[in-house]
């Protein structure tokens, strides 16, 4: 279970505890949004806070995120190896049995990676990867996404003199 908020203020205030599982916070990790605005000339700008964690937290979300680059990786090396393997003998459908077998293998090896990671995690963390996104601003107004409850509360109280929306689960 996720929840979204959004709120306005120029500065936040994070509470100083792991934002994923709530420990005692001796790290941080930047939490980015990107917006691209213009249709001719493209301008993105990026934003981001620096959200409190504690290094074990941030051990298995670089883990868990490395992990989640091997079915990209293979579906890449599947595709390479097709156009690869078509050209040397001319026929495509050796490829493209090459690419898809690639590909499960790399589906395979990610899903195994991923579980990996999560067995680093402790039995009060909220989430492999990251604890708060960042999804984007519009004016005053940023919105996150917390996977940890109570550190969404404490972050509200930390905050509450600011306006807020509603919380909502996604
Ligand atoms: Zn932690
Ligand atoms: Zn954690």
């Amino acid at each position: 279970m996720a929840y979204q908020l959004q709120v306005s203020a120029k500065i936040l205030s994070w509470p100083r505890q792991c934002a994923c599982c709530g420990g005692e916070a001796n790290a941080e990790l930047r939490a980015a949004a990107s917006r691209t605005t213009g249709k001719r000339v493209q301008h993105t700008t990026t934003s981001w806070w620096h959200v409190p964690y504690c290094n074990s937290c941030l051990h298995h979300k670089a883990q868990y995120d490395e992990a989640s680059k091997w079915a990209g990786r293979a579906i890449a090396g599947g595709l390479g190896a097709w156009v690869l393997i078509a050209w040397l003998t001319g026929s495509g459908w050796f490829g493209f049995a090459v690419c898809i077998g690639l590909a499960c293998l790399g589906f395979w090896h990610q899903s195994k990676e991923q579980e990996e990671a999560q067995k680093l995690m402790c039995e009060n963390c909220s989430a492999p990867s990251d604890a708060v996104r960042y999804v984007g601003w519009h004016g005053t107004f940023h919105t996150f996404v917390f996977e940890n409850k109570t550190y969404l509360e404490n972050f509200m109280a930390s905050n509450s003199r600011k306006t807020m929306s509603d919380v909502r689960q996604l």
